[in-house]
């Protein structure tokens, strides 16, 4: 009997296996030709200053929706960049996200755009160039466009990301660090990484009435001693805006204000 019931649970672990592999061969098949099928669009997310209450920047996150499904972006992600895809569809979002922004700031002039950006980008010596070319395709100005590197991407070619990093902030744009806290290296990256935003992870944020509040506190005073500006993420109740105010954080994301919003939706909030 304990034979039997070791075989089937082997089995069962092959069977979803399986299935996950097949689930991420077909979004490979799929998102191969997703931006020329229209599959793809952008949402975007404010940011606020917490000072004002007014919407200061967004941030754009891409969706993907296959034959009515949507797929999470931590999913397709990570099979664009597995399968080669993320170079084509980073480049593609940055496009967009410049050319939405363009089209907001005719109702915000000072609206800053965020875009997420994966490591093999950030790795792509190409990768400057592209950026600066498409802003001078888009017109949108580089003061207003803000990269999010998620701070795990540290862990590479430390050189070549500094050495990018440096021109990239040549053509005028911002950097943040993106999820603050998740990686290894956090304090080191402060220093090492010239980059003007830290955006805290929400989960120290959602922690914050366990204990995580010390967390939060030293993180936004560290940041504030290499003089980047800190963003706290996933804001969802009214104790943690109150919280995060008091500790000086001057940028808030959350659910509390706004979940991720198409753009014509979004307009009257720019007013
Ligand atoms: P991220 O850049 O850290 O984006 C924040 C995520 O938290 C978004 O999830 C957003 O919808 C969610 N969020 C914001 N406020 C709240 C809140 O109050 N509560 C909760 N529960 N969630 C909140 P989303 O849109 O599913 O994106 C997940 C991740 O996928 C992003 O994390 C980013 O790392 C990645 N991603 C999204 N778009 C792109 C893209 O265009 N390029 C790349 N490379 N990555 C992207
Ligand atoms: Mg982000
Ligand atoms: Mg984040
Ligand atoms: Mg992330």
């Amino acid at each position: 009997n304990q034979k039997r019931t070791e075989k089937s649970r082997v089995g069962i672990f092959d069977e979803s296996l399986r299935e996950q592999l097949m689930r991420e061969l077909r979004l490979r098949d799929h998102l191969e030709n997703a931006i020329h099928r229209h599959e793809l669009f952008l949402v975007f997310q404010p940011i606020i200053a917490t000072n004002t209450g007014r919407i200061e920047a967004v941030e754009a996150l891409l969706r993907w929706q296959l034959d009515g499904e949507m797929i999470p972006p931590d999913e397709f992600i990570a099979v664009a960049e597995q399968y080669g895809f993320i170079r084509s569809i980073g480049l593609w979002v940055l496009g967009e996200a410049c050319l939405a922004g363009k089209r907001m700031q005719k109702h915000n002039p000072e609206l800053g755009v965020s875009v997420n950006v994966s490591i093999q980008q950030l790795l792509d010596d190409d990768f400057p160039d592209e950026v600066a070319a498409t802003l001078k395709r888009t017109g949108f100005p580089a003061h207003s466009l803000d990269l999010e590197i998620t701070e795990s991407l540290f862990a590479h070619d430390k050189k070549r990301l500094i050495e990018n990093i440096r021109r990239l902030k040549q053509t005028g744009i911002q950097v943040s660090i993106d999820d603050f806290g998740t990686g290894y290296s956090s304090l080191s990256v402060m220093q090492e990484f010239d980059v003007d935003y830290v955006k805290i992870d929400r989960s120290f944020i959602w922690s914050m009435d366990t204990g995580g509040r010390a967390i939060v506190e030293a993180v936004s005073q560290i940041a504030a001693s290499f003089n980047y500006k800190v963003v706290a993420e996933g804001v969802e109740t009214e104790e943690q805006r109150r919280l995060l105010t008091n500790m000086g954080v001057e940028y808030l994301q959350g659910y509390l204000f706004l979940p991720p919003t198409p753009e014509d939706e979004l307009i009257p909030h720019l007013l």
